[in-house]
């Protein structure tokens, strides 16, 4: 249902980076429309202002024997969404042996952790081309933070009506991330998650961080739209002790969900080693949320 939208007095006489009401009028009315909206995955998953998903798996699909590993210690711990890429855009052109994106094979693990431990899948979609594949088998499709202007893709993936994350790019207002969200709703698609995964500042308090989760935006987003807002606090911090206290720091902020980055040997991750939590620290982060969540009443799912 792609369409041009046309509005007459398409006002535009001072923009800035924060949010105007011309804005609201204009350019962020779906987005922006007061609504409840829960986005539904399965009859047993939905992000809402009442839930609280957890999503949690490594970077990549590394191997069948990682994937099934990490999915049957998430189902262990009651996690429902498995995250993991098969195609994987990197910051460097350069990939070690051990960093092939895995592609169809990996898709065809996925199907396959689906089909015997009942998870639920959310892995990112880089190009056009492979669309097609990925939404054979992802429930959830991401947009990862460097595609969340890849206005083209953005259109494709929403034509499909299938639940979708958007990520917010690292140097991104929110008035830019919600222009992107609306580029997904005139297509007709309200199945939007929308994720703060940490914004690029001049100093990021240590070396091994590289991000700094905008944990502010959680608040402000609620204050303008309905739609739930997650939260990743594992790219945004590239720093694995940080990733508890961020997460508690983002429920207690409000968020709808967490992506959790995990390995079971994290050092021996085949990216970013420094920022996935091994199965005992997630299982510590789990219970810690399981205890905040009930101050904030939210339904840890
Ligand atoms: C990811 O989810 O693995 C990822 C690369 O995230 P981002 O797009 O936020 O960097
Ligand atoms: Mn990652």
């Amino acid at each position: 249902m792609s369409k041009n939208i046309f509005i007459n007095n398409l006002s535009n006489k001072n923009p800035t980076k924060d949010i105007t009401q011309d804005d609201i009028k204009y350019k962020i009315p779906e987005i922006t429309k007061k609504q409840n909206i829960t986005v539904k995955v399965n009859n047993r998953v939905s992000f809402s202002k009442k839930n609280l998903p957890i999503i949690a798996g490594p970077n990549g699909v590394e191997s069948r024997k990682l994937i099934f590993k990490v999915g049957e210690f998430l189902k262990k711990k009651g996690v429902k969404i498995l995250r993991g890429h098969a195609y994987k855009p990197l910051t460097f052109p350069y990939r070690s042996k051990k960093y092939l994106e895995t592609k169809d094979e990996g898709m065809k693990w996925l199907d396959e952790v689906k089909k015997h431990l009942g998870l639920l899948v959310t892995t990112e979609v880089t190009e056009i081309k492979y669309l097609e594949r990925i939404s054979m088998t992802a429930d959830i499709l991401q947009i990862g933070s460097r595609n969340m202007q890849n206005l083209e893709l953005l259109k494709e993936i929403a034509k499909l009506n299938k639940p979708i994350i958007l990520k917010r790019h690292f140097g991104a207002s929110i008035r830019d991330l919600l222009g992107a969200a609306e580029h997904i709703l005139v297509e007709g698609n309200n199945k939007l998650i929308l994720c703060e995964r940490g914004v690029s500042i001049p100093h990021t308090h240590r070396e091994t961080s590289r991000f700094a989760l905008d944990i502010q935006a959680i608040p402000a987003l609620k204050e303008i739209c309905n739609y739930p807002i997650i939260s990743d606090p594992s790219h945004a911090s590239f720093w694995a002790p940080w990733v508890e206290p961020l997460a508690l720091a983002s429920v207690a902020a409000g968020c709808d969900g967490l992506i959790i980055e995990m390995h079971p040997d994290p050092k021996n991750s085949a990216v970013d080693p420094l920022q996935p939590l091994n199965f005992k620290q997630f299982a510590n982060l789990k219970s810690r949320i399981n205890k905040l969540s009930k101050i904030v009443n939210k339904k840890i799912i």
